[in-house]
């Protein structure tokens, strides 16, 4: 979860003066231009470091600063909400993969919003101020992404985080899994409590069904690991 929102400074300041002064039309395209590039650079390297290089959506880490490798994301899209341009919890930096295929739905329960939300349950997905990633989206290994809540359905929809195909797995990811899937059975086992043994048993049942998914393939193409 970033911990700390971008603060502008004055020169920065006097930009967004004028965003608030343009009209509703000027201020859909107003982050596109010439002189919010110092803006969308500090923002950038701001959340960056802020962030440890990890996209907020797929969680994948890349140590660059590249402006076309990563985008500063508006959370709730400029396209609808232009009045959020620079809010600060309205920012973060996802990798141009996440910020493709999230692009401009709606992320919040309450289109008509005023005023920016102050409150995670304002927003249908993982915001990355206001939720733990790990409460809502539970990644093994680098590719498999299972949804632990409402937020994380959301999430993985909007995102696409379903986009990374089981080809990429292989033999290590299949490894992983299972060692997850003891990992969760001991945690099942260890607690007699129906409450606290929903979310092992949620996460065998997926790794289980994502383990098999996985034998299939390599069963497939040969390249089962002899046991
Ligand atoms: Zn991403």
């Amino acid at each position: 979860m970033i911990k700390q929102p971008v603060k502008f400074g004055d020169e920065h300041n006097k930009t967004i003066n004028l965003f608030s002064a343009s009209n509703k039309e000027e201020k859909k395209s107003f982050w596109q231009r010439d002189e919010v590039e110092d803006i969308r650079k500090f923002a950038r390297e701001h959340y960056l470091l802020q962030q440890s290089y990890e996209c907020c959506f797929c969680g994948r880490v890349n140590p660059t600063d590249r402006a076309n490798e990563w985008n500063v994301e508006h959370i709730v899209p400029r396209a609808t909400h232009p009045q959020f341009t620079f809010e600060p919890k309205n920012l973060a930096v996802v990798c141009a993969a996440c910020n493709g295929f999230k692009s401009d739905q709606n992320v919040l329960h309450n289109k008509s919003v005023k005023r920016y939300p102050n409150k995670k349950e304002s927003f249908a997905i993982v915001h990355p101020h206001y939720d733990e990633y790990n409460d809502n989206i539970w990644r093994v290994g680098k590719f498999i992404y299972i949804p632990i809540s409402t937020k994380g359905v959301e999430t993985i929809h909007l995102c696409k985080l379903t986009r990374f195909g089981l080809d990429l797995l292989g033999v290590d990811a299949l490894e992983q899994v299972e060692e997850e899937i003891e990992e969760q059975m001991k945690s099942y086992l260890e607690t007699s409590d129906k409450k606290e043994r929903e979310l092992p048993l949620l996460k065998i049942q997926a790794l289980t069904d994502i383990k098999f998914k996985i034998t299939r393939r390599l069963r497939r193409s040969g390249r089962e690991k002899v046991r």
